[in-house]
């Protein structure tokens, strides 16, 4: 678990398994014993109660080994701390212990065919029906929804109210009877995200988070905590983005590695010397915007992290390919090796970063709004 995280061997929980590593679920096992897969929720929520500053002497003890990050996934670092926001007794109860141990895998139904930017205008429609609500409709982009275990899902409960005011927040389980995804390609050949259909689902009215119609602002708190990457801060560069752009070598061996470009090149010079400054400015940056926020996660400044940790591995990996030329346009075959072919997938995968959890100039506006305090 000292040893570098290779595609397939991450755990985002859940009860699918889907994990190759059997070592990284023993890891797992000793972690959330612990309960330091997440450290600082309370003990009775399978968390260990850690304040601040031992979080940080954790975190910085973990990276001295070199330890992997135990567990991600969105129960995690999106679903989990919004529930200890806004969950009653008996929610936090139900599922929080079942996250911090990797045992469900959670998914995301906010964006909607008609409804990505502009999130306020979905359509997926939930009906009260007494002690239940009754959910017809569809979402779209929902990474992970063919192997998640449940969905916490945006739905409109009050359409004659104005778009934000008709909101609910719900939790439903992946094999109720009347829900289905459909696998969506994605351009480097994969399929990490699905369609998913509503029909006649029955959600219990135990599963709302929050009040009715007052699902709005605690759907926007959780893309905060997404778009923090604290899962980023927690494990240095050895989680999310951060961790799977890392080549086998540092980029100056790997100049070396390629023939026709010298690593005394100046400019390549540049380029490296600037994308490792920028790497150091913005996990400082993050641990600076925690310690000074007042929560766990800081407020509408995490859009920032979100386009700079965007833009950056964007530009990471650009410059990977300038180093390797044509040798790092590998799609498939033998004159291609194994980190060439999946480096040139992970480039093209990469497109969709700056767009996922929210796009770059959604960001930008909230940054002008909430955190520059701009006039609309
Ligand atoms: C890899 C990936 C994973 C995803 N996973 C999930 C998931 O798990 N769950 C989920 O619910 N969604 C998920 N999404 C969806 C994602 O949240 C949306 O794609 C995103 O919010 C953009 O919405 P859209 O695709 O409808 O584009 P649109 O909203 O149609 O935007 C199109 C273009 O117009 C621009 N634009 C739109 N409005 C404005 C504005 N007001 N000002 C300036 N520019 C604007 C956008 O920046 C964009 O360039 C995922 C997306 C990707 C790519």
């Amino acid at each position: 678990m000292r040893t570098r995280m290779v595609p397939g061997e991450e755990i985002n929980g859940g009860r699918k398994r889907l994990g190759n590593n059997l070592e990284a679920y023993e890891w797992l096992a000793l972690m959330a014993a612990k309960g330091w897969t997440v450290p600082t929720w309370p003990v009775e929520f399978g968390g260990a109660g850690l304040s601040a500053e031992e979080f940080t002497v954790l975190l910085e003890e973990l990276q001295r080994i070199n330890a992997r990050p135990p567990l991600g996934g969105m129960g995690v670092s999106m679903l989990g701390p919004t529930l200890l926001e806004y969950g009653t007794e008996a929610q936090k109860q139900q599922h929080l212990p079942g996250i911090a141990k990797g045992e469900v895998a959670w998914c995301q139904g906010y964006s909607e065919p008609g409804a990505g930017s502009d999130l306020a205008s979905l359509q997926t429609r939930a009906e009260d029906q007494g002690d239940h609500f009754l959910v017809n409709g569809s979402k779209i982009w929902t990474s992970g929804a063919q192997h998640a275990d449940w969905m916490f899902c945006l739905v409109r409960t009050d359409p004659s109210r104005p778009k934000h005011e008709g909101i609910s927040f719900l939790l439903f389980d992946m094999e109720s009877p009347g829900v289905t995804t459909r696998p969506i390609s994605l351009i480097n050949g994969e399929s990490p995200f699905c369609e998913t259909f509503f029909d006649n689902l029955r959600v219990p009215k135990s599963q709302l988070l929050g009040p009715l119609n007052q699902g709005w602002p605690i759907g926007k708190r959780l893309l905060q905590h997404e778009r923090s990457g604290l899962s980023v801060l927690a494990n240095g560069d050895r989680a999310g983005p951060l961790e799977r752009i890392l080549p086998s070598q540092p980029l100056e061996q790997l100049v070396q590695s390629y023939a026709g470009l010298s690593p005394s090149d100046p400019h390549l010079r540049n380029l490296i010397v600037r994308s490792d400054m920028e790497k150091r400015a913005f996990l400082l940056t993050q641990k600076r915007a925690l310690q000074e926020s007042e929560s766990e996660t800081p407020g509408a400044a995490t859009s920032i992290f979100k386009v700079v940790e965007a833009n950056y591995v964007k530009a990471q990996l650009e410059l990977q390919l300038l180093i390797r030329g044509t040798q790092g346009l590998g799609w498939e075959g033998e004159t291609f090796s194994d980190e060439e072919r999946a480096m040139c997938r992970l480039w093209l995968e990469a497109k969709s970063i700056s767009i996922a959890g929210g796009s770059n100039e959604i960001q930008f506006n909230i940054i002008a709004k909430r955190v520059l305090g701009l006039p609309d």
